[in-house]
């Protein structure tokens, strides 16, 4: 079959390696890719957005299936637009429609969910900007730190964590006086909840799923999980403290209320849910929803997966996904994120990347890198990632960080400490 992946990122470089495993696939198009995604099927000059763009060239190229690596086609609705368009209504889009896509679209609607079917998550408000008096009296409720979400999608950036009422309270009406735009109209406000992340990832089909292995990511951009956020400077998985035991309750207090939920609600959701949790005493609560796998957990994720993921997403097609079988690499694998100097604030692009060919035992997925006149350069914040197995956790990062000397571009950096704390 021809698959068209969408996306040019290290998570779409890792679906991308893991679909061109695949004997059903006769041809893979990225699109529009990066200098890595290459290596596994053919770059498309195309965006992901572009939806007339894509449907011309499934009808043109006769591709069978569509994969939505990022999130923001799917808030757009693509799954819904090519569902309604004669030359594509029959073509599977994994991902789910855009109703569905609004648990991550909108922070309001997901706690909302959460609340209606019974998740644990963590107490909230939200507010409008014709609230502001009592969104600062529902702050002095609340302990602190204080959590502000602005309730649309900001690029990661939506999320503030202010130590005093004092600076809540400012934060709150610059939020809502349009900090953010558009995106922080309105404004949820949650108690603060403390303990480990862990990200669980699963495919549904609407009706059933299939939970993939867990991952832990690491968020800020210096060592011992300091300074600015970033989109993510590594990841592990397995994830220690996601015991059998833990992965029950997610299961059952987490994953299956928000499948039949989705169901129950009439929410079309046929892809992938990532759902953000905290390890909280023991016991898991959902920090937020995501309709699309992780950046970068899917560069570890990908690499524990041991079933065809094309079975299981003609599974999803399907609507049989209850009758594919999946498997997990029982070792350990992981993911070091190498980044340009300055990210996540300024940071140069077009710098030659060299070594890449010396990297041996480790996997190489290429994140913000483009192919200028035959040479790989760095065109990102995050630019590579260095993906690893092992026995165990500490033998992949140990060859991850080995290898990852082995690559440079000018002011090349990446967090030495992946891992080290669990
Ligand atoms: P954006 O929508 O801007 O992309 P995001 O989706 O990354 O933001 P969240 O995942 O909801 O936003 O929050 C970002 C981070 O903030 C979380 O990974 C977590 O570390 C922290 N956080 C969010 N909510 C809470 C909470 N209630 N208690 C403690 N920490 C929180």
């Amino acid at each position: 079959m021809k698959i068209l992946l969408l996306g040019s990122g290290g998570r779409e470089h890792a679906l991308a390696w893991k679909i061109a495993q695949s004997e059903r696939v006769e041809k893979l198009f990225i699109a529009p890719g990066n200098a890595g995604t290459s290596n596994c099927g053919e770059n498309v000059n195309m965006k992901a957005d572009d939806f007339e763009a894509i449907k011309q060239f499934i009808v043109e190229k006769g591709v069978d299936m569509v994969v939505v690596g990022p999130e923001d086609p799917l808030v757009k609705g693509i799954y819904d637009n090519l569902g309604q368009d004669d030359r594509t209504k029959n073509i599977p889009v994994i991902g789910p429609s855009k109703t569905g896509a609004v648990l991550e679209g909108s922070k309001d609607f997901a706690k909302g969910f959460m609340q209606r079917h019974n998740i644990p998550t963590a107490r909230y408000e939200t507010f409008d900007g014709e609230h502001l008096q009592e969104g600062l009296a529902f702050l002095e409720t609340l302990e602190a730190p204080y959590v502000l979400k602005a309730d649309g999608l900001c690029a990661g950036k939506g999320v503030l964590i202010l130590p005093t009422l004092e600076e809540a309270k400012k934060e709150l009406k610059d939020m809502l006086g349009g900090m953010f735009g558009n995106a922080s109209s309105r404004v949820v406000i949650e108690e603060f909840l403390s303990g480990i992340e862990c990200s669980v990832f699963v495919l549904t089909d609407g009706e059933h799923y299939k939970i993939l292995p867990e991952a832990k990511d690491y968020k800020r951009i210096g060592e011992g999980d300091t300074g600015l956020n970033t989109g993510g400077m590594g990841s592990v998985s397995p994830v220690p403290f996601a015991t059998k035991e833990w992965m029950q309750k997610v299961e059952d207090r987490i994953i299956r209320p928000t499948v039949e939920g989705l169901k129950q609600e009439g929410i079309v959701y046929k892809g992938f849910i990532f759902f953000g949790l905290i390890n909280v005493k023991g016991e898991p609560m959902v920090i937020e929803y995501n309709c699309r796998m992780g950046d970068p957990e899917t560069e570890s994720v990908m690499l524990r997966l041991k079933s065809d993921i094309v079975d299981l997403f003609e599974g999803v097609a399907e609507g049989n996904l209850d009758k594919r079988q999946i498997e997990f690499d029982e070792r350990a694998a992981v993911c070091v994120m190498l980044v340009s100097g300055g990210y996540p604030e300024a940071y140069k692009k077009g710098y030659p990347i060299t070594g890449i060919e010396n990297v041996e035992g480790s996997i190489v997925f290429h994140a913000g890198t483009a192919t200028v006149n035959g040479q790989v350069v760095t065109n990102g914040g995050r630019v590579i990632a260095v993906s690893s197995y092992g026995k165990d956790k500490e033998e992949a990062l140990k060859k991850s960080f080995t290898e990852a000397q082995k690559i440079q571009f000018t002011d090349q950096y990446f967090r030495r400490d992946i891992g080290k704390d669990l």
